[in-house]
């Protein structure tokens, strides 16, 4: 049928459910499916069965249904992160691991790996580690700048790590050359929204830099790109998913002087 046509979809899932509901079978319809028109036709016709038509905010967790009101959902929901995370990959080993060559310059991956263990080490719940794939990818990684280096998942959440390079190339077989605090920070605003494009409200990016190399600078650079709310609360959170935290890393010991890192982000 044409999914563009809301009359047309929602006939053709009355009958549907109608069918399906020979012996009073719950049916369950996933409303967010397909064109909005799609959506529509999907809800109209599952209230005309008689049925809720719920739908959850991810920002705060809650469900609301059209017919019973908010409630506040009780545990978390379950996220495929295969779906959402296009372009990166799941990762069982330290990213020094399975990044080599020039690509090795153009991210910081020690940064990366160090951060990533810290923020497992701290999380009460089960992290998943996901990695840009494009680190993998002899022409591809002249940009990972652009994009988390890594993503920890902490259930329905996801904190995209990114570490651009002080000094990186512009070609695969090319010179390093410094990058300038603003280009640092342009990066940082690229990964961050490339993080939000794939989670919206459940992401947030925390960018890693080194001590001493301008890092007061890079982050005002940071705040002027991504203009914070004035009242934003400090430290790790979610809900202002266009806003990275810029956090100084020492790679001598992976201490960070916010204490970021030793946030339960399974607690977020
Ligand atoms: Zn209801």
């Amino acid at each position: 049928m044409d999914g563009y046509d809301s009359g047309a979809v929602q006939r053709a899932v009355q009958e549907w459910i109608a069918r399906e509901r020979e012996g009073d079978q719950p049916v369950v319809v996933d409303i967010t499916t397909g064109t909005k028109a799609m959506s529509l036709g999907l809800a109209r016709a599952a209230r005309h069965g008689g049925a809720c038509a719920t739908y959850q905010l991810p920002r705060d967790r809650a469900v609301v249904c059209l017919t019973h009101g908010r409630r506040e959902l009780e545990g978390r929901a379950r996220i495929d992160w295969s779906l959402v995370l296009s372009g990166y990959a799941p990762l069982t080993v330290p990213l020094a691991e399975v990044v080599t060559g020039p690509a090795r310059d153009q991210v910081d991956v020690e940064l990366l790996d160090l951060a990533a263990t810290a923020l497992g080490a701290a999380a009460s719940g089960t992290t998943g580690v996901w990695w840009d794939v494009s680190l993998a990818d002899e022409e591809g990684f002249l940009t990972a700048q652009e994009r988390p280096g890594l993503v920890l998942t902490f259930d329905d959440r996801a904190v995209g790590l990114a570490a651009p390079a002080r000094r990186r190339r512009r070609t695969a077989d090319g010179p390093l050359r410094d990058v300038s605090p603003g280009a640092w920070a342009q990066s940082v605003f690229a990964a961050t929204t490339h993080l939000n494009v794939r989670c919206d409200v459940a992401g947030t990016v925390v960018a890693l830099t080194r001590p001493g190399r301008d890092v007061s600078r890079a982050g005002e650079l940071v705040d002027w790109i991504a203009q914070p709310a004035p009242d934003r609360a400090p430290g790790l959170r979610f809900g202002d998913p266009l806003y990275p935290l810029v956090v100084e890393v020492d790679p001598e010991n992976g201490a960070d002087s916010s204490g970021t890192l030793t946030t339960d982000a399974s607690r977020l």
